[in-house]
């Protein structure tokens, strides 16, 4: 029996919506799917009672039917019970909890698009969550914004992993006609092929705040193209030079040049950036205006990724990531971004 947990929010409600159908169709599978829900108030109501009676996530994925099948659970640890197949959106604080309560055999999948720079240089999120748990962590990466996933827009994605039996398990769960998942092997521990897809869904997203600059500057669709292509290739070498071993096919993948083309053209990071540029307002404010709780990736790991370049002195190596740097924390102007590339 194999029991699937997610934690909710935008990406959380639209994969849920996905796996609540797959469960039942295959024998394997527990036939509920537990959906952890940071608990909010909405309109008078928990939104944990919201999902469970109207089968809706009225506030991240509102007008999107969910499955009866998928539960909502406030408590992490409740939701986590008896799960051998852990799904993350999200991070902070989780591992800390999960720590020594997980089922054994339990395996997880990472949806989570960002990197982590500490002590110990840089860390892919399924690296910190596969240390802190002690289980295989496989990553799910591609061109999926959310609502088009929950409306089954026809759309693809990747899965990086270590073991293929896993990757094999998470695939039943998550393919469908319009969601085709592509599996790519990863190689020994060093997650070297999940590790240039994992690292592509974290890095386009700064290539998405360079694209709502020249958006908001009304700049044309070939200085949008050439921020893209010089995007990809900062992309790409960033993805070589820390792991080595990350092979070029990985950047034709769903998580590769499709989620760069999508991100630049419908996701947030663009919009906020965008919008940064037309108003003046911080990203901080901006983000809190216009993304409805959701969180702006894109400066947090432009940080990151610049912390760690700066560490290796390469950041005269990326001009791209550098000046996206720049314009979020020292004031640069987002003009920059046309005249330091
Ligand atoms: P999000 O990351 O924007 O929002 C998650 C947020 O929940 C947290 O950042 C946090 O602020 C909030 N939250 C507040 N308190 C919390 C608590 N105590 N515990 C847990 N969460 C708390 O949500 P998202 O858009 O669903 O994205 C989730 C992940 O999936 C991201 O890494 C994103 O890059 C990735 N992703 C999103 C999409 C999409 O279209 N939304 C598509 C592909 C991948
Ligand atoms: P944004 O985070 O820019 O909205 O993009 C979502 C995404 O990851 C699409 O695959």
């Amino acid at each position: 029996m194999t029991r699937a947990g997610a934690k909710e929010k935008n990406r959380g409600s639209a994969i849920a919506k996905i796996v609540g159908r797959n469960v039942t169709k295959y024998p394997e599978f527990d036939n509920e799917v537990r959906m952890w829900v940071f608990e909010e108030i909405v309109q008078g109501e928990r939104l944990t009672d919201i999902i469970n009676t109207k089968h809706e996530n009225v506030k991240y994925l509102p007008n999107i039917p969910l499955p009866k099948n998928v539960v909502a659970v406030p408590e992490l640890l409740k939701a986590c019970e008896g799960a051998t197949m852990l799904i993350f959106v999200f991070v902070k604080g989780v591992c800390e909890q999960l720590y020594g309560r997980l089922e054994p055999g339990a395996k997880a999948i990472s949806l989570i698009k960002g990197v982590d720079v500490g002590n110990e240089g840089l860390q892919l999120i399924s690296d910190v969550i596969a240390d802190h748990l002690s289980i295989d962590v496989s990553v799910l990466m591609g061109a999926n914004i959310a609502q088009g996933v929950a409306m089954d827009e026809f759309c693809e994605s990747t899965i990086g992993y270590n073991i293929k039996e896993n990757a094999d398990l998470f695939h039943k769960a998550f393919n469908t006609q319009y969601f085709r998942i592509n599996c790519v092997p990863d190689v020994g521990n060093s997650n070297l092929i999940a590790a240039g897809a994992e690292l592509c869904g974290a890095l386009k997203n700064v290539v998405a705040i360079a694209a709502g600059f020249v958006d908001g500057l009304k700049c044309g669709d070939n200085t949008k193209a050439a921020i893209i292509r010089i995007g990809l290739m900062e992309m790409r070498k960033f993805c070589k030079y820390f792991y080595e071993g990350v092979k070029d096919e990985t950047f034709f993948e769903s998580c590769g040049v499709a989620d760069l083309i999508t991100t630049c053209s419908g996701g947030r990071n663009r919009k906020v950036a965008e919008a940064r540029v037309l108003t003046g307002k911080s990203l901080e404010v901006l983000e809190k205006e216009l993304l409805n709780g959701q969180k702006l990736q894109g400066s947090g790991t432009a940080k990151e990724v610049h912390l760690i370049l700066r560490e290796k002195h390469l950041i005269h190596e990326y001009p791209l990531f550098t000046t996206v740097y720049r314009i979020c924390y020292e004031g640069l102007h987002p003009r920059a971004i046309l005249e330091e590339i």
